[in-house]
């Protein structure tokens, strides 16, 4: 690495729109990470493991660059932070398949995200069984040290570090380095409009960038039931963007008036997020924006995992 500064590695897959559970759940702490100054950050958009369910070429387009848009609409800064495509960088594939010849078949069956398929007797392809073995490549050729994410992700972050370890110890080197889940308790698990995990695969989301007709429909079709004191549905998203004790007050003079605490929750979510929503329509005009970054990005990237990649075949003894 050409600074001392520790690793943040972070990818989200452009599969479908970007929600608020995304943002609280990982994009926030990835942001106030890169702002602390203490983190050389490399952000990926996940366009492979995306291929295991967008499998449709202008939909994969459209997804990536409203992905890219989004990252600089936080706020990350392309100049200082390394935002890529995981296609543009052929070192994850290799690396992954690397992965797959020291892991076995019984190891990887227990990861969440294969049983729940299998549960559900979904047909599950190759590619969404070696997930984990990708995730690994593309967090370890970065010697990563954090990874911040949502708490569904936990797992393979352990994976990774499993595989380090393994690598590390068939080969007698140390050449990865063990990388850390960084969770926020928190915000670990965002829920969605039916209470449940907020996610895409859910349709229960609340967009973090959409028209103001579609957010009011969603906000509106927040579940609630009459059972307790207050929609918890409801409040559990509110405290996200708006401190518990107004909130209290709020939701004491409002006691069983849904609509109108969905109206309050409606108006704080754009006060919220004005301004990188307008940050995100003004970016959406810029026509060259996204392909300057992610060409930057592909460069920086190359340059590091074509370095890590002649080392791991060094050590495999594929390079004298
Ligand atoms: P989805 O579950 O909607 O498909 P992704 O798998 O693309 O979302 O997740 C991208 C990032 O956002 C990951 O770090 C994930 O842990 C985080 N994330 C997704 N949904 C939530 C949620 N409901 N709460 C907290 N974090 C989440």
């Amino acid at each position: 690495m050409t600074d001392s500064k520790s690793i943040l590695f972070s990818g989200i897959k452009p599969t479908g729109e970007l929600h608020i559970g995304n943002y609280f759940g990982a994009m926030r702490q990835q942001m106030e990470l890169f702002k602390s100054g203490k983190y050389r950050c490399f952000i990926m958009v996940a366009d492979y493991h995306a291929l295991n369910t967008v499998q449709d070429a202008e939909e994969m387009r459209v997804r990536t660059r409203e992905l890219v848009i989004s990252y600089l609409a936080i706020g990350l800064d392309p100049e200082e932070v390394v935002i890529f495509k995981q296609s543009d960088v052929p070192a994850h594939t290799e690396l992954a398949w690397i992965f797959d010849t020291i892991t076995t078949i019984p190891y990887l069956m227990r990861a969440h995200a294969f049983k729940d398929a299998q549960e559900k007797n979904k047909e599950i392809s190759v590619g969404v069984f070696n997930y984990p073995m990708l995730m690994a490549a593309d967090i370890l050729l970065y010697d990563t040290t954090i990874v911040p994410v949502g708490q569904d992700q936990k797992q393979h972050i352990e994976i990774a570090r499993d595989t380090a370890r393994k690598f590390n110890h068939i080969f007698q080197d140390d050449i990865f380095v063990l990388p850390e889940a960084y969770i926020t308790p928190d915000v670990a698990v965002v829920s969605g409009t039916d209470g449940k995990k907020m996610s895409k695969s859910y349709d229960n989301v609340i967009p973090l960038f959409a028209s103001q007709n579609e957010l009011t429909k969603r906000v509106m079709s927040i579940v609630t039931d009459s059972a307790g004191d207050r929609p918890e549905n409801v409040y559990a998203i509110h405290k996200l963007v708006r401190n518990e004790n107004e909130l209290s007050l709020i939701y004491e003079k409002n006691k069983g008036k849904y609509k109108i605490l969905k109206e309050i929750l409606l108006e704080d979510l754009n006060t919220y997020f004005a301004t990188i929503r307008t940050r995100y329509e003004t970016l959406k005009k810029d026509t060259d924006i996204v392909d300057d970054v992610l060409a930057k990005g592909k460069r920086e990237a190359i340059a590091i995992t074509d370095k890590k990649m002649e080392y791991v075949k060094r050590t495999i003894g594929m390079y004298s």
